[in-house]
């Protein structure tokens, strides 16, 4: 999951705004209680996304993928006063967890929180989205980015997570999920209506900024 060494991403991590006590919790707690701690952004990602916020200050955003409602907690940081997060999750079995957190973060009236198959519910979504995360299932990453495509304004941005996928995107014999990636960042790569960059951070992130229709 991490291309960094533990001893650099410590020393990046000492370098770094800490996380809020509630950003602390959602982490502790996702590790000792929920499966698959390792799909939570986690301290340095999380600075990132709050950090990427702040300096687009967007009146929306839609996040693909919640989890526990970490990354959405650390991208509502750079919402207007009067800005949206939408944030849409497969799971179930997570929803009270993400509300309490939601409710904790002060953010109930910022943060709409849908619960369904993220392909079914974009369609129904009106935009514009200033500011787009997708971080849900790999294999579709690329449907839920053509989906997202028109929800975004010029200079708006879409950004995708793990799409270094633990460096599996070098493998000569790639699996599905890794083959999926490569595909979505060829995609990019060939899409001469954003610019783009794939940044190394933690599992790599790919940054896309819309400048044509
Ligand atoms: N963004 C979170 C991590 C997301 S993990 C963070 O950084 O902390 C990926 C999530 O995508 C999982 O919770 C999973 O339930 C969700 N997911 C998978 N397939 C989905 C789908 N088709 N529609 C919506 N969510 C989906
Ligand atoms: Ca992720």
């Amino acid at each position: 999951m991490n291309i960094l060494n533990a001893g650099l991403l410590g020393y990046a991590e000492q370098h770094t705004s800490p996380e809020s006590e509630l950003l602390k919790r959602i982490n502790r707690d996702t590790h000792a209680q929920v499966l698959m701690p390792r799909m939570l952004s986690g301290h340095l990602q999380g600075r990132l996304l709050a950090m990427v916020s702040c300096m687009l200050q967007p009146k929306a955003i839609l996040e693909i993928g919640t989890y526990t409602g970490y990354s959405a907690v650390c991208l509502a940081e750079g919402l207007t006063p009067d800005g949206k997060l939408i944030t849409l999750d497969i799971n179930e079995e997570l929803e009270e967890r993400v509300r309490q957190y939601f409710n904790e973060a002060g953010l109930v009236n910022k943060v709409d929180y849908r619960i369904g198959n993220a392909l079914e519910i974009i369609p129904q979504l009106k935009g514009p989205f200033d500011l787009v995360f997708i971080d849900a299932d790999k294999e579709n990453y690329a449907r839920y980015y053509d989906l997202v495509f028109n929800l975004v304004p010029l200079g708006g941005y879409i950004l995708a997570d793990n799409v270094l996928w633990s460096g599996k995107v070098l493998d000569e014999k790639p699996d599905k999920d890794t083959r999926a990636i490569m595909d979505f960042n060829q995609k990019i790569q060939n899409d001469t209506r954003v610019e783009n960059i794939l940044m190394p951070v933690r599992d790599g992130i790919m940054i896309a900024r819309k400048v044509k229709d």
